[in-house]
Order: C-alpha cells, then structure tokens, then sequence
C-alpha cells in the first residue's frame, strides 16, 4: 500500500475521561503492576481510509472498541503492532527509547500486511501525546516502565480477500513491573523441531499478529517442558537459529565476538538487536551478522568456545540463556561463569534508558 508520508501531520484533539482511575488504585497498581494487566486510563487513535488517508487524530478515554463483526481484522487477520517502553528518569521526567525505530518498522510491516504506513512523525506524536496524557501512569521504581502498545487493525466490513479500504491505529500504554524482581536470572529455552516460526517470502519480519498465534502452541510446548521461551530454527532446512517467540539470540565466543543470526528476511529485526550491536561494537566486541547453526552453537559449547548465550527484546531487555532444550538432543547446560559480557551489556543499556548514564546515542525522546 502506497506510503502516507507525503501527508501533513494531524493536530491531536484531546478528550479526557470524567472517570480517571482514582490516585490511591493506580498508586496500589504501580507498586505492583505485573505486565499487560492493567491499562491507563487514556488512549490514542488515527483512522484511516483510502478516500481521507489519515484523519481524527485523538486521545481518547480508554475503552472497548465498536467493530462490526465483518471487519477484516477478524476474518483475515490483517493486524499489525509495535511494543515500546517510556521510563520515568531519577529527576521525574519521562523518555522512550527510540520511537523513531517502532515507527519505521510498523510503516515496514504495514507494507507487508497491505495496511496503510502511518508517518513516523505522526507515530512518535501519537507516543508523545498519549504519555503525556497518562504521566502519572509511568512507574518511578527500578527497571519498571510504560510499556506502549500501537498497532493498527483492518476494519473495512466487507468479507472479500482483499487489502481493506479503512484501517485504525491506537495505541494504549500498561504499566510494566520490574521483569527480573529478584535479580537477573537465566531462562530454560525449548527448541521447536515441530514447527517453524516463518519461511521465506513469508511474514517473519513483520510484527503481525498471526505471528504469535502461530507460536503460541510450540510456546504451550516449551512451557510443558519447563522452559519460558521457545527458540526456532529455519522452515528450510530446519538447521539456522532464526529467533526466539518475542526475542532474538545473541552467542558471544570466549575471544568476546558476538554472534547473531543475520536478518534473513524472516526474523523480527529488533530495536533492542540493533541497539546492542552497536553498544558491543563501541565497547570493542567483534559482532557477527551471520547464519548460526544449531550444530554451530552445540559444538561450541563443547569446545569451550561459545561461553554466553542471551536473547534480548523491549520487554525483558537482555535476558540471559542458562539451558537449552529439544526434544533431538540435549544442549546442555550453558551456566556461563557469571555470564559476563551479556550483563555488561544489559547493564549499559538500561542504565541509558533509565537515565542513569549519557544518552551519548541520542536515542531518548
Ligand atoms: N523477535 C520477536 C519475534 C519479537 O516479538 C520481539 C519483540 N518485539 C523481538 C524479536 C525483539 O524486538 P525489540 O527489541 O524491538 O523489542
């Protein structure tokens, strides 16, 4: 679908909610909000049509939506998201982390999605705006936050299969807890042999939600098998670690080099990949963008040459990898001696998104 960019920016109209959660019950939440729970009390929302392009930029009070039961998005799945975070820094004031990046990969999987590609300049306002509107609803303790949520869905009623002619984009905000409450821990992976996550030509590198519903049964799985997440290997040749269900991989080699499986078209191209890649080239480290196979990773465990595995995304940031499993053979344990390089990297990026260090990259808004 053609790209809006050309499009002057909406001015937002602002309509606040007579009934805001009262300031005792979202204090009690935000002592203890969990994540994806509870829900601010307002929301932002841009329609869309093939006729307007882009029109009634809103904040809104937050509430059920009104679709008619022939819309798109529940027949064909035409659906497209981000996930972002707003941190509230030591001195009150409030920032996210690279909006800009959110905003040009939902114009990418819009594209793929055939839904109309929102400006970026409108999708950081339409951030800016909400976060303004919900400030009160950022968290101020350690490594909490605001996790936003954009997405856009296709809601034309109409039941033929084709790129719908109207379209809405919102976006709501939740507040999120401290992922690791008792300190960084690492995390069991399941490796999937049974099912793929994407192939090529396929969606793998939009965030769409069919996506994730195809990945909730190898998930059921992993959980079944007492591991949080499920790590997928390429539909070809079923050998290539591609990602895991909302991360993606990083193995860092006893020399320091981090390797990274390569954006094939097929993985999710993540804010926070990119982001370490930088910080581990800046600290010095070797970072490899290449094919990885599972062979690859087991052998240089054995050999002693790959000492740290670590998935990272926005939600759990750097997340390191203590065991692999699958149902072919057993990796192992991977309990790296204190796993140096991934919390040295988890380190230094939050302590950028939390304020507590430079933002030498100007990535803060
Ligand atoms: N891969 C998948 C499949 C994801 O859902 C996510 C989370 N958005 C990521 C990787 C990590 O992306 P990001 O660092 O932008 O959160």
């Amino acid at each position: 679908m053609s790209t809006d960019t050309a499009q002057p920016s909406l001015a937002f109209s602002i309509k606040r909610t007579a009934h805001p959660r009262p300031d005792g019950e979202r204090a009690d939440i935000l002592v203890n909000p969990g994540f994806g729970k509870y829900f601010t009390d307002h929301m932002a929302a841009i329609d869309w049509s093939a006729e307007q392009g882009w029109h009634d930029a809103r904040i809104q009070p937050y509430g059920p939506l009104q679709l008619d039961p022939a819309s798109s998005v529940l027949h064909y799945g035409q659906e497209i998201f981000e996930g972002l975070k707003a941190y509230r820094h030591a001195d009150g004031s409030v920032w996210t982390f690279r909006p800009e990046a959110n905003g040009a990969r939902l114009q990418r999987s819009a594209h793929r999605l055939a839904l109309p590609e929102l400006p970026v300049d409108l999708f950081v306002e339409s951030i800016r705006q909400l976060v303004q509107a919900d400030q009160a609803w950022v968290p101020s303790a350690p490594e909490t936050s605001l996790y936003l949520r954009p997405f856009t869905i296709a809601n034309e009623s109409f039941l033929g299969v084709r790129a719908a002619q109207r379209a809405a984009y919102y976006v709501i905000a939740s507040p999120a807890g401290a992922y690791f409450a008792k300190g960084v821990a690492p995390v069991s992976i399941w490796l999937s042999s049974d099912y793929t996550r994407a192939g090529r030509g396929g969606t793998g590198a939009a965030k769409c939600g069919g996506n994730y519903a195809a990945s909730l049964l190898p998930q059921q799985e992993a959980y079944a098998n007492g591991c949080s997440q499920v790590l997928f290997l390429d539909a070809v040749e079923n050998k290539y670690l591609e990602e895991l269900g909302g991360m993606n991989l990083f193995l860092v080699r006893k020399d320091g080099t981090l390797l990274t499986p390569a954006l094939s078209g097929s993985i999710l191209e993540g804010v926070t990949r990119a982001s370490i890649i930088q910080l581990a080239r800046d600290r010095g480290h070797a970072v490899e963008e290449r094919r990885i196979s599972i062979d690859d990773w087991r052998e240089g465990v054995a050999s002693g040459d790959i000492v740290e595995a670590f998935a990272c995304g926005t939600a759990a940031v750097v997340t390191p990898i203590g065991q692999l499993k699958g149902h072919d053979f057993a990796v192992g344990d991977l309990d790296a001696p204190a796993d140096k390089v991934t919390l040295a990297l988890r380190q230094e990026l939050t302590d950028i998104q939390h304020g507590r260090a430079p933002d030498r990259y100007g990535w803060l808004t």
